[in-house]
């Protein structure tokens, strides 16, 4: 038996590819519409942030100088969104979260360790320290300094961020264009009965929206026949896509037909992987566009789309780090007999222990639905319960 290729070489292999064709156009879009794209230039601080002292607590803001252990008049009341008079000297002024400092300011005491004395002049009970709950200009960015990298993917708080800065649009990677097949004589959608011996397509399902959510632009070519005829049709008529990812017939069985003809008009190469479930992988190109053929069982394509294509299609976005973060957690089974191949398996953290599902069948997708995230097993090692084990929440994989 040929030696298995381990995820780490498929990956690195798949990395360097995508590597060499990262995408280059870029668009403008609003900030609002930016969620879940990839930055196509560094975004830097247009201005000091923030953009004047601030005042990080409700209390009194104060010359430190100016406390001599005795109680301090208000000379004036700050709140968020005024501007503030220069502090005169040897008073404070009442401010708010939020506020700009007064000019002379340098320190802010929390009203908790304040008094009001009866003339309305105030006593700090407790030793003030200078600079103290200032929020000084510029100290969370500086103008012109670098805040978010080229290729970094875009969410709730990276957006938050450029809007702090005042960005208006962001320059971001155009949206990966991608050719989604699923093939099998065998495949119904939903929606129209099932024959002798069919299944709903489900894969489409889950590449579609998973594609979606990384941001690709997916032209869902349904279910393709085993029929060559049909299949070469199909893939001579696609235009201007970034990759053709194909799910099932991929290898080069009696009818896997895709794979045939991509071995016979392309480059093939079918890579089977130290890895379960998800051993078949193949990796082509037809026609100069470059093609991804995940394994058909349900599972076995989640967990090669999560760990194989998926930070192919971020590394063709610009994004540097791709790998998902694995968390150590204790096991809560035993695995006394290991395998040749690295296992993946659907499990949960419950009271920081990993369980596994019962059924990690890789043609069923409840235990995945069940799942909080892949465990990840090394080849032939025994895992006794209490021993640290890897564990991929699906946050990592599926955002
Ligand atoms: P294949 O890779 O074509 O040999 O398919 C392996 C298994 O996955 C078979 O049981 C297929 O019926 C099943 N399968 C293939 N494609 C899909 C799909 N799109 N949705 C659900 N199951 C599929
Ligand atoms: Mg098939």
């Amino acid at each position: 038996m040929a030696k298995l290729m381990t995820l780490e070489e498929a990956r690195e292999a798949l990395l360097l590819q995508a590597s060499r064709e990262r995408l280059t156009t870029s668009e403008r879009v609003a900030l609002g519409e930016a969620d879940g794209r990839v930055l196509a230039e560094p975004l830097h601080a247009a201005l000091d942030l923030p953009p004047w002292p601030n005042s990080a607590m409700d209390g009194y803001a104060l010359r430190f100088e100016d406390w001599v252990g005795v109680p301090l008049p208000v000379s004036q009341k700050i709140f968020a969104g005024s501007a503030p008079a220069p502090l005169q000297s040897g008073t404070c002024a009442r401010i708010f979260t939020g506020a700009p400092l007064p000019e002379g300011a340098d320190t802010v005491e929390m009203q908790e360790n304040t008094r009001l004395a009866a003339d309305g002049s105030v006593e700090f009970t407790e030793a003030l320290q200078r600079g103290r709950h200032v929020r000084p200009r510029g100290g969370e960015a500086q103008t012109g300094e670098l805040v978010l990298e080229r290729g970094t993917r875009l969410g709730p708080v990276e957006l938050a961020l450029a809007a702090s800065l005042g960005a208006v649009e962001l320059a971001v990677v155009r949206r990966p264009r991608v050719a989604l097949l699923s093939t099998g004589d065998e495949l119904r959608e939903p929606g129209s009965p099932l024959g002798p011996g069919q299944i709903y397509n489900s894969n489409r399902y889950l590449l579609a929206s998973w594609l979606r959510r990384l941001g690709c632009a997916v032209q869902d070519e349904g279910v393709l026949a085993d029929d060559p005829q049909q299949i070469r049709e199909v893939l001579d008529s696609l235009k201007d896509v970034d990759l053709i990812l194909a799910t099932g017939g991929v290898s080069v069985g009696e009818a896997d037909y895709l794979g045939q003809i991509l071995q016979s008009s392309g480059e093939l190469t079918l890579w089977k992987l130290a890895i379960k479930p998800g051993k078949p992988l193949t990796c082509a190109r037809y026609q100069d566009t470059p093609v991804i053929g995940l394994p058909g069982n349900p599972a076995s394509a989640l967990v090669t789309f999560g760990l194989l294509a998926r930070p192919y299609l971020l590394r063709r976005l610009g994004i540097e780090r791709v790998i998902p973060l694995a968390l150590e957690v204790p096991a809560k089974f035993e695995r006394s007999r290991p395998g040749n191949r690295r296992e993946f398996m659907q499990a949960r953290v419950v009271e920081g222990r990993v369980v596994l599902h019962e059924n990690q069948s890789s043609a069923v997708l409840r235990s995945a639905a069940w799942a909080d995230g892949l465990v990840e097993l090394p080849e032939g090692q025994v895992i006794l319960p209490g021993q640290p084990v890897r564990f991929i929440p699906y946050s990592e994989l599926i955002d």
